[in-house]
Order: structure tokens, then C-alpha cells, then sequence
């Protein structure tokens, strides 16, 4: 059992949910704070009898003042629909949100963890993508705003590390899918399984050949914590992902033998500046974490599957 004070921004959000939870249940004390743009307070509802538990409506992008021993930065909406949805807005919860944490940081000494993603590579042209590529991102496309934000956001990390002496953390998380993803958030895997469930078409944008390789909650957040908990010396950036790679076109397939569904696809415009490929490389997160995935893709979808199918019952 552990018992630190934690803050965790965005943790009314889908992966957010998910840690709070776990670092609840390890014993430690946790600030959960929201705005509630993506998020929501039925994700984090079965918490709040903990007195352990504190949820606090916030703006990340204005100071947030409390002492604390852990800081997990995930406060960013996270698909594309939803952070192109005010662009502008997104790349201040990136940036403003950064240093307001790292202000927080650098005030209590505190340990923060940036959750970066796997967007700092952009449209990689290196394939599997180690943390040494530097990535081929568009300055000033649709998807620049979150992309460049969360490049922006770690440069402020290593900076405040470097010239402040703030303990940083940096991890970059690939496509994560699982129980608590807004349905109607647009990211694919929810997507997918709302459409077949429902019996609606299942909508690939493009042909279907573009790939991601999909790591479940559970496997995420082992790695957050892990990094979390490395000595002082290492900051990452390290990527936190399932290495096993699909097309688009593979996971549509799936999700209807798993769903047993009647749904047909259906073809759709490819959304501007879309990675055609992504797959990490996840040497560093096992030898400094001692790290690798353990749900594989068919087994997650059936967990998440059963999450939708009650959730859409309701
Ligand atoms: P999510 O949209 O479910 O969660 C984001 C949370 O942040 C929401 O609860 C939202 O209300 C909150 N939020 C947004 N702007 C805020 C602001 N200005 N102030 C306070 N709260 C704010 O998305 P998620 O999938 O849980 O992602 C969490 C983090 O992980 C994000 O930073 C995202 O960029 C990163 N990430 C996620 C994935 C993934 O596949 N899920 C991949 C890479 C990186
Ligand atoms: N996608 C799709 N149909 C959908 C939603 C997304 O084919 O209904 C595609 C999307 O174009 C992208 C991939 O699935 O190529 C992953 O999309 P998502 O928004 O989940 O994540 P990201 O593009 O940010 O990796």
C-alpha cells in the first residue's frame, strides 16, 4: 500500500477514470480534477463515497494550488473530433495546462508525468517509431492543435526538468481503447462496436488500410504507473503501446465476428493529414519498466464489447 498525494488532471475522462481508480485502490489520496469537456462524473461515480476521493471542477488552463507528491497530467481531449472541436482551446489546455502543472511541480517538488501520445510522430515516416524519431508532423493542418500542443507541452516538461530541476516524467501513449471511452467520442474502436451493436454501417474512413496498433486500459496504466515510479533519473520520453499493428479494415472485421453483427461497412472520406501507419517501439519501456503489454487486441474488444452492449441497453 502506498499513501501519496495525488493529483490526476483529467481524471474524469477515460483513461483518467481509470487511474484514479487504481491509485485509490493502492491506498494513496487522489485530487481528481475536470472540466468535464470530454469527461464526465459517472465515470468517476462509484469513487466518491472514498473520503480518500476529492473531485474538483478545474480549468487547467488557470492555476490549481495544493500540495501534493504526484502529478499525472492528462487533461487534453483526445480524439480528433472532439480536440478539432475549438483548436484553439486545445492547444491552451496543452500549453497553459503544462505550466500551470509544472508551476505546480516546481512549488512542491512534486514528481509530474506527462501523458504525451504517439500524435508527436505525426504521419511517421520511420516504422516501428522508436523515441528517437522526431516525427513528421504538419504545422498547420486540422490535427496540428493537439499534435504540436503535446510536442509544445513536452518541450516545456524537459525545459522546466533542465533549468528548474522539476522531476519530470514523459510518456507517449499509442491508440488506447477500453470500459469508460465516450461512446460518441469518435475515435475508432468505440466507433466500431457502438455501429455494430446497434446494427448501423460500420464507417471506415479511406480504404481501410491505414494501421494503429491498439493497447488495452488495463496495460496503459500498469505503464503509467511504472514510469511514475522509476528513480528520479529517468524522465522518457518512453512509448507506452501494444506493438501488434491492424489496418482499419482488420479491426472493422473483427468487431463484427466478435459482436456478431449484421452491420455493413461502409466507406467514408480519410480525414484530412490521417497517419497512414503507426506501431511502437517498446524495447525502452521493458528494460527501464520491466514493461509489456498483456491483453491482446481480441480479448480487450470482448471486455469493451461487453461495456457498450450494457451501456446502449440502458
Ligand atoms: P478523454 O477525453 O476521455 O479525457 C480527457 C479528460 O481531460 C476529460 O475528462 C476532459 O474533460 C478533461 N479536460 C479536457 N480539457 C480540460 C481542461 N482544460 N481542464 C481540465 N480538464 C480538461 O481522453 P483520454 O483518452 O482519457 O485521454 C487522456 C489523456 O491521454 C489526454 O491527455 C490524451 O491526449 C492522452 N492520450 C490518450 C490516448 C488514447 O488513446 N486514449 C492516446 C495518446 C494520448
Ligand atoms: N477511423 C475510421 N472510422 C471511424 C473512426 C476512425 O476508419 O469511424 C479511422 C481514422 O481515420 C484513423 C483510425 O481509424 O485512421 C484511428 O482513428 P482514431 O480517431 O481512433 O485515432 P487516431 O487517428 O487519433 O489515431
Amino acid at each position: 500500500m502506498s499513501n501519496k498525494r495525488i493529483l490526476v488532471t483529467g481524471g474524469a475522462g477515460f483513461l483518467g477514470s481509470h487511474l484514479c481508480e487504481r491509485l485509490l485502490n493502492e491506498g494513496n489520496d487522489i485530487i481528481c480534477l475536470d472540466n468535464y469537456f470530454t469527461g464526465c462524473k459517472n465515470n468517476v461515480k462509484h469513487l466518491l463515497d472514498n473520503h480518500s476521493f476529492e473531485l474538483v471542477r478545474h480549468d487547467v488552463t488557470t492555476p490549481y494550488y495544493a500540495e501534493v507528491d504526484e502529478i499525472y497530467n492528462l487533461a487534453c481531449p483526445a480524439s480528433p473530433p472532439h480536440y478539432q472541436h475549438n483548436a484553439i482551446k486545445t492547444m491552451k489546455t496543452s500549453i497553459y495546462g503544462a505550466m500551470n502543472m509544472l508551476g505546480l511541480a516546481k512549488r512542491t517538488k512534486a514528481t509530474i508525468l506527462q501523458a504525451s501520445t504517439s500524435e508527436v510522430y505525426g504521419d511517421p515516416i520511420e516504422h516501428p517509431q522508436t523515441e528517437s524519431y522526431w516525427g513528421n508532423v504538419n504545422t498547420v493542418g486540422i490535427r496540428s492543435c493537439y499534435d504540436e500542443g503535446k510536442r509544445a507541452s513536452e518541450t516545456l516538461f524537459m525545459d522546466y526538468h533542465r533549468q528548474n530541476g522539476v522531476k519530470i516524467k514523459i510518456i507517449r501513449i499509442f491508440n488506447t481503447y477500453g470500459p469508460r471511452m465516450n461512446p460518441y467520442d469518435g475515435r475508432v474502436v468505440s466507433n466500431f462496436i457502438v455501429q455494430a451493436i446497434k446494427g448501423e454501417d460500420i464507417t471506415i474512413y479511406g480504404d481501410g488500410s491505414q494501421t494503429r496498433s491498439f493497447q488495452y486500459v488495463d496495460d496503459l496504466i500498469e505503464g503509467m504507473i511504472r514510469t511514475m515510479r522509476t528513480d528520479d533519473s529517468f524522465i522518457g520520453p518512453v512509448n507506452i503501446g501494444n506493438p501488434v499493428e491492424f489496418t482499419m479494415l482488420e479491426l472493422a472485421e473483427k468487431v463484427l465476428r466478435l459482436t456478431t453483427s449484421k452491420s455493413k461497412i461502409i466507406y467514408l472520406p480519410l480525414p484530412q493529414d490521417d497517419p497512414h501507419q503507426r506501431q511502437p517501439d517498446i524495447c525502452l519501456a521493458k528494460e527501464e519498466l520491466g514493461w509489456e503489454p498483456k491483453i491482446q487486441l481480441e480479448e480487450g474488444l470482448e471486455k469493451t464489447i461487453q461495456y457498450f452492449d450494457k451501456l446502449i441497453s440502458l
